[in-house]
Parts: C-alpha cells; sequence; structure tokens
C-alpha cells in the first residue's frame, strides 16, 4: 500500500497515531462506531492516540476506547478549552498548551501518522494543515481519511475538480491516503512511505 520508494517502514517501538475527528457525535451511531473501533485498534496494535484531549463527540469515544483497550493516550488541549471543561480527565497524558497553533505543532512531535475521521471546521482545518505540510515536506507523514459511509464522497471530488482546474498537482492529491474502514486505514498509515522527495517542490531557502 505505500507509493514510496525504498524499503518498507520499520515502525518505532510506540507508533503513534494522532486522530483528528468532530468534537460532535455525528448523527446517528454510526460514526461514533468507528471512532470506538479505531480505539480499540490502535490499542490491539501496541500503538499509541494523540488527539485533542476532549471527552466530547467522537473525540471521547476514540479516546476511551483506545484507553479501554490499554494504549496510551495523549492529549494535547488549549487553555481556553480546559476552562470549558471539555477536556478527558483521565488520559495517560495531557499536554495543556497556550494556543491552537502550538496545539497543533506538538500532536505534529508527537505523532507518526495522522489519520482524519468525519468531523466539522476543526477536523477539516487540522487535516489540511497536515496534508500542506506533507506537501511542503515540512513533515513526511501518512496522512489517511478514514471515511465512514461515504462521508467524504463531496469531499473528495472537490480535490479531484482542484486537480482539473490545475490548482492541485495530482501527486500531491496523492498524498491523501483515502480509506473506507479501520484496518485499511491502519494497515495503509503503518505501510506508508514518503515519495521519493526529487518530485517535491523545493523549500525557499
Ligand atoms: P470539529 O471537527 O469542528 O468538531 O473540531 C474537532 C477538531 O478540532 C478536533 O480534532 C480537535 O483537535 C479540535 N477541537 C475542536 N473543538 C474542540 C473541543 N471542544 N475540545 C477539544 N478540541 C477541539
Amino acid at each position: 500500500m505505500g507509493i514510496g520508494f525504498g524499503p518498507p517502514p520499520t515502525l518505532p517501538p510506540m507508533f503513534r497515531v494522532c486522530v483528528y475527528c468532530g468534537s460532535s457525535p455525528g448523527r446517528g451511531e454510526r460514526f461514533l462506531e468507528v471512532a470506538r473501533e479505531l480505539g480499540a485498534a490502535l490499542a490491539t496494535r501496541g500503538h499509541g492516540l494523540v488527539y485533542g484531549g476532549a471527552r466530547v463527540g467522537l473525540m471521547g469515544a476514540v479516546a476511551d476506547a483506545a484507553l479501554a483497550g490499554g494504549a496510551a493516550v495523549h492529549g494535547v488541549i488549549p487553555h481556553g478549552l480546559v476552562q470549558m471543561e471539555v477536556a478527558h480527565q483521565g488520559l495517560t497524558s495531557l499536554d495543556v498548551v497556550e494556543t491552537l497553533h502550538e496545539r497543533k505543532a506538538r500532536m505534529d512531535t508527537l505523532s507518526h501518522a495522522f489519520v482524519a475521521l468525519p468531523g466539522g471546521y476543526g477536523t477539516l482545518e487540522e487535516l489540511f494543515e497536515a496534508l500542506t505540510w506533507l506537501q511542503l515536506a515540512i513533515h513526511t507523514k501518512p496522512v489517511a481519511l478514514l471515511d465512514v459511509d461515504g462521508f467524504y464522497d463531496p469531499l473528495v471530488a472537490h480535490l479531484d475538480r482542484c486537480v482539473a482546474e490545475g490548482f492541485l498537482k495530482p501527486e500531491n492529491r496523492a498524498l491523501l491516503l483515502r480509506t473506507r474502514s479501520v484496518t485499511e486505514c491502519l494497515d495503509a498509515v503503518e505501510a506508508w512511505r514518503a515519495p521519493d522527495r526529487r518530485v517535491w517542490p523545493k523549500r525557499a531557502p
């Protein structure tokens, strides 16, 4: 499943997956079910979870399931959200940072891969920052959509439109792994290797 070059990757002893997802549960049970399945699968595979540190919505569901399975769960939350009492109090560790920018930088430092479940503005903003940083080779970690029941069909169609209209290079469009099940998603991020950097844009000196 890796699209890069070179030998298959060797996972670090503690492979930590950063999960972006809704602070809301979404409609019905399905999104919650997949969030719990992802948390449980991270624990089964011996991986750690890094996420936004909240106890609400899909965020709480993935964290609770990972903790229940024995995974190390690291939350990174801005001070303001702690004051709103949305912080999860039962995590392995909770970093309280000052700003959203600090939070994303910290989440990036702690993680080896990024996975986006369904969510709203916050999830989309985090997903696209991770992709933009990958496009610019600021990091070289896998970025995957965990697309529950076609939730992300319109978004993926829009990315194809961006390619068709000349705003997104096909090789950068290909950086986003689109997966449709927890198993496919974790298999994909574990196997991913960064593409040959020769095809990547040169960074400013
Ligand atoms: P959204 O998709 O708009 O619900 O935002 C969810 C994403 O943004 C999560 O991955 C979090 O990192 C961050 N976020 C948004 N709202 C919260 C919240 N109440 N508590 C913690 N993190 C949040």
